[in-house]
């Protein structure tokens, strides 16, 4: 059967449920994106017409659609085993998947815990710290501090620690309390605000004493809020004030980590160690749902008498198919020495976006490895349409350039060539203007 554009839309809009979409408004305005098929940057549509993925479909395509390497390895590994619990059963794919992960993690981080997605990955780290403290005789550590703006997921558990009031809200009494501080200002300069932020965070610490298991962090950049970027000093601080109150730093690389902060690892670049570290998204480049959270000897040797075990698994957990991509992923990182040819690019949106900051209307343009970021109307929030009127120029110049309410920002693949990227961000300057313009 081969539906045509109409039939899929037809279809779509009589049974598909979308994420994060207001559905009437979908229903009876959008004329949504077809996409046949993908390749590199580019996704294709139905008719052909090609855009530039400007955020990696979701941050998830790190190296580019259908990486041959990695649509080979998944090839590979179908024709042998798809699936197999991981109960009391292995495989090659899972074993040596995390040695190689832990070959690449910030020390001591040393066992890996798979799970399906990056929610998942955070819910593990929320249980493990929670049953951590039980098992060590503390059981009164309970609760969180995570950032205001903090995103972490979908699922209840993470749910508690989301920071974006809109997303929040409507389970707002159902959901763990959570201690929220503010992040340090943007910008480069140090200022009181950084004060006062560092503050916040001694200062929660201190009152909870006894009380707290965990600080759960985005490193360096709180993506889905709307690419807030923060200085690394913050997670030194968070570091040295977990050490001194005995509690659990969870790094949250579900966003910044495979190169898309600058280094592998957002946390390593500013020079901190979590005690659990979670990985998803660019985890298996964007080609299977798969996930992954890591913890130290430390914790992991709290869970080995028996009664401490953690009771926690998902069906798809080690899926054969994700781990031989997942491995392939690491593979070509080194072997292609990603971060390195990625470094030039990197350079690249720095210097655009800073030239973006000098249009009027424009504020607080900023760029972090392979991401940058800027703001059309500054304090809009997600649900400012600014953004969304870059998003149409740029979809009608050729390119998915998805806004965060007002902020407009790219994230596109590390491996994006440096013809698409030129494109893509003449197709940012002109929507940017054309947005302001018609403003
Ligand atoms: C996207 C994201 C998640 C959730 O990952 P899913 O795979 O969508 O469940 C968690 N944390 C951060 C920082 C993210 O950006």
């Amino acid at each position: 059967m081969h539906l045509d554009r109409e039939a899929i839309v037809r279809l779509d809009k009589q049974y598909v449920w979308h994420p994060y979409t207001a559905m009437r408004r979908y229903i009876d305005e959008v004329d949504p994106l077809v996409i046949d098929r993908a390749e590199g940057a580019r996704l294709y549509d139905v008719d052909g017409k090609s855009y530039l993925d400007g955020n990696s479909s979701w941050w998830v395509s790190t190296l580019g659609h259908n990486h041959p390497r990695l649509v080979e390895a998944l090839r590979r590994q179908a024709s042998k085993l798809c699936h197999t619990s991981l109960a009391g059963v292995t495989h090659e794919p899972a074993a040596a998947l995390a040695e190689a992960l832990v070959a690449v993690a910030p020390r001591p981080l040393s066992r890996v815990f798979y799970s399906d997605n990056g929610s998942t990955a955070n819910e593990v780290a929320i249980k493990l710290s929670l049953q951590y403290f039980r098992n060590v005789g503390q059981p009164a550590r309970k609760r969180f501090v995570a950032l205001e703006g903090a995103f972490h997921g979908e699922t209840m558990g993470v749910t508690s620690l989301c920071g974006v009031e809109v997303f929040r809200r409507p389970f707002a009494g159902a959901v763990m309390e959570c201690l929220f501080v503010p992040p340090p200002p943007a910008g480069e300069a140090h200022t009181a605000g950084h004060e006062v932020a560092f503050g916040a965070l001694a200062e929660v610490l201190e009152q909870g004493r006894g009380e707290i298991a965990a600080v759960v962090l985005e490193p360096l950049v709180q993506g889905s809020i709307g690419m807030r970027m923060y200085d690394p000093e913050l997670l030194r601080r968070a570091r040295a004030l977990c050490d001194a109150h005995d509690v659990l730093l969870v790094i949250d690389e579900v966003f910044t980590g495979y190169g898309r902060a600058g280094g592998m690892w957002a946390c390593a670049s500013a020079g901190v160690t979590p005690d659990i570290m979670t990985v998803g998204k660019g985890f298996t480049g964007g080609v299977l749902p798969m996930a992954a959270t890591l913890t130290t000897d430390r914790i992991f040797d709290a869970f080995l008498p028996p009664e401490n075990t953690f009771y926690y698994g998902h069906s798809f957990c080690g899926n054969p198919l994700g781990a031989a991509i997942a491995r392939e992923v690491l593979a070509v990182f080194e072997e292609e020495q990603l971060l390195a040819q990625a470094a030039p690019k990197m350079a690249r949106i720095a210097q655009a976006f800073s030239d973006l900051g000098q249009i009027p209307g424009v504020s607080n343009a900023r760029a972090l490895g392979m991401i940058g970021a800027l703001d059309l109307r500054p304090g809009a929030g997600y649900l400012g349409d600014l953004g969304w009127r870059a998003y149409a120029e740029a979809r009608r110049l050729g390119a998915y350039l998805r806004p965060l309410g007002d902020v407009v920002y790219i994230a596109p693949p590390l491996t994006i060539p440096d013809d698409d990227l030129t494109e893509l961000l003449d197709i940012v300057r002109r929507s940017v203007q054309f947005a302001l313009g018609a403003a």
